[in-house]
């Protein structure tokens, strides 16, 4: 498995928020932290999981986790960001301050 860097998880954040024409968070402290757990987390388990998310360390278990995981869509449409806060709707205010949001992933068994 080909270890990833934080260059290059800054590059794929950025190639994900261009196709989808989101934002990513603009507090560079986050943002860092964010991406420097997706490293992390693909470096010891081969997959991008969400960087707030406990994995089960099966990609099968963990698919809708997989970041941008299948609850980002529905977050940015009713809350205007992900779970994680990595990713925000484009006409999101981030002035605004960025509340946790509800998990809407269903609970793990
Ligand atoms: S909550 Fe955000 S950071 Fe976490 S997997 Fe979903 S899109 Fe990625």
């Amino acid at each position: 498995m080909t270890m990833k860097s934080i260059a290059d998880v800054q590059k794929y954040v950025m190639k994900i928020s261009e196709r989808n024409g989101w934002n990513l968070n603009s507090d560079e402290e986050t943002l860092n932290d964010l991406i420097e757990g997706l490293m992390e987390n693909f470096n010891r388990l081969g997959y991008y999981n969400c960087p707030c998310r406990d994995s089960q360390e099966d990609r099968q278990l963990d698919r809708d986790i997989i970041c941008p995981c299948r609850y980002a869509e529905p977050d940015l449409a009713e809350f205007g960001y992900c779970y994680c806060t990595l990713y925000s709707k484009a006409d999101y205010d981030q002035t605004q301050p960025m509340k946790m949001i509800p998990e809407r992933r269903p609970p793990v068994l």
